[in-house]
């Protein structure tokens, strides 16, 4: 080992991969360490899910729009590449839950659904009186036995009842992982809640309580919304990631399809025939693409089963005056039990005032989930006409768009069923013990959103420099 250069190879140029490699960097220069770092990705563009179309005027998102502000790692990516001028946080504005074919305002003081004020609660027409008194039994019944992990689902229509669950908890979930809530693992999605349920009993007095201390501390806060985005579009973030990477060598347009063990270390065969030799690395790419990379062991079986849903979002852009909305607010999710192929809608000229040209209106609806992803299938002017259909039994809008960006996502959204955690631990542990060195992360593992992604990219950082010089 000693005088020669450790070699690392980081596989996928997503925000994951993008970021493990931005943060070696700084520590190999810092440590002065000797490590030299190539990054493999299988399309010919760096940013896997992060995705900016720039059309007539408009500024676009194919994937992600934004960030949670409150995940400090990803505003701290922004700045730590001298973008921080470029940040902008959401408008802030009523945002609504359409149920059967009705919108309602989403409760001031909810918390992905769980009512936090509960005059807005009381009055609202989202629920009816025994839903509300069924929600309100949350004051008064004892925690849950400690469980290792549970559905949200279930945990949910326990503590608050099944019409909160279905009108507002659940329209509100899966529009963040397009997943079937009972299914879907509380522990890997939202531990807080259940962290609440074990402290305080009652989950509305728990959040009550935490959201007090917070809005104690951050008082100039209050009219901020929670998210960010860079003005420019979030490939902005991508491009400067590339732009500043002055030690990785990056190769684009090209796939590891396998990985060795090779003395020390390992042998990976990429698609142009090629071999890259390395003594660790991180393995970034979505769970599919990474367990073909391995042969078949027992420990990969948690991820060979692990399944992911199909989405697609539609942007819509017309003059200003061909679209009149009733309602004033940022968007709206959609209950399941609507009848609506659409699952959400964002008035994104209002939420992202940035993305559109005066005097037009951005609309973006998205489409696929669990259990109803054929529509993703579609073709584009059937997709559209699917889109306009639904919204116009929402909003008057006049004659057809002037400007449409489809973008389909094939199985891009993993589903973090119960039990989650533990089947992930068991991969890790079987790739420590048959692949020492070699790390696997990113959003199918420990998070989807950005920041957890970045995160987990600085994480493996941690890893592979404890493996190579500890
Ligand atoms: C439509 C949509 C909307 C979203 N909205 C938000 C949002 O608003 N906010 C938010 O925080 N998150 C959002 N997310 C989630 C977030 O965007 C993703 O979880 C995150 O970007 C994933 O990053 P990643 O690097 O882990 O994976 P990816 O972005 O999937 O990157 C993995 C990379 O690995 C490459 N790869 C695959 N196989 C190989 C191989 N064999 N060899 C080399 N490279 C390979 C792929 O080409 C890809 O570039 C959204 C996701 C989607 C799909």
């Amino acid at each position: 080992m000693s005088g020669e250069r450790r070699q690392i190879v980081i596989i996928g140029g997503g925000i994951t991969g993008l970021a493990a490699a931005f943060y070696l960097e700084k520590e190999i220069k810092k440590n002065d360490l000797p490590a030299e770092v190539t990054l493999v990705e299988a399309s010919p563009r760096l940013g896997g899910k992060i995705q900016t179309v720039h059309k007539d005027g408009y500024v676009i998102e194919r994937g992600p729009d934004s960030f949670l502000e409150r995940k400090q790692s990803a505003p701290q990516l922004v700045k730590d590449l001298g973008l921080e001028h470029l940040l902008v946080n959401n408008a802030t504005g009523q945002s609504y839950v359409l149920v059967s074919e009705t919108l309602y305002p989403i409760p001031e003081g909810a918390v992905m659904g769980v009512p936090t004020k509960i005059g807005p609660f009381l009055t609202t027409g989202l629920f009816s009186l025994p839903g509300k008194l069924r929600a309100g039994m949350d004051l008064l019944l004892p925690a849950s036995k400690p469980q290792e992990d549970q559905s949200l689902g279930e945990f949910f229509r326990r503590r608050v009842g099944g019409e909160v669950v279905e009108n507002l908890i659940e329209p509100l979930l899966s529009g963040i992982y397009a997943g079937d809530i009972d299914r879907l693992s509380l522990m890997s999605t939202f531990p807080q809640f259940y962290q609440t349920e074990q402290k305080y009993r009652s989950l509305i007095i728990g959040m009550k309580k935490s959201r007090g201390a917070q809005s104690v501390k951050k008082p100039a806060n209050k009219k901020k919304g929670q998210f960010q985005t860079v003005k420019t579009g979030l490939q902005t973030i991508v491009e400067e990631l590339e732009k500043q990477l002055s030690i990785t060598k990056v190769y684009k347009g090209t796939k590891v399809l396998s990985i060795e063990r090779a003395g020390s270390g390992y042998s990976m065969k990429l698609d142009n025939g090629k071999v890259l030799n390395a003594d660790s690395a991180v393995v970034t790419a979505p769970h599919k693409a990474a367990a073909a990379m391995f042969p078949k062991a027992d420990w990969l079986k948690g991820l060979e089963d692990m399944v992911s849903t199909s989405v697609a979002n539609v942007a819509l852009g017309f003059p200003k005056e061909a679209v009149q909305m009733e309602h004033q607010g940022t968007g709206f999710v959609i209950s399941r039990n609507s009848d609506f192929s659409i699952t959400a809608c964002t008035w994104t000229n209002k939420k992202w005032p940035s993305t559109t040209p005066e005097g037009k209106v951005l609309l973006r609806a998205y489409v696929g989930k669990a259990g109803d992803e054929s529509v993703v299938e579609q073709s584009d002017n059937e997709m559209v006409k699917i889109v306009l259909d639904d919204l116009r039994r929402i909003m008057k809008i006049d004659g057809e768009p002037e400007m449409t960006c489809i973008t389909r996502w094939h199985e891009a959204m993993p589903q973090y069923h119960v039990g989650h955690k533990k089947r992930m631990k068991e991969i890790r542990e079987g790739l420590q013990a048959s692949y020492p060195g070699v790390f696997m992360t990113g959003a199918s593992f420990e998070g989807v959103g950005i920041p957890d992604c970045i995160d987990q990219g600085k994480q493996a950082v941690a890893d592979v420099l404890s493996h190579l010089f500890e």
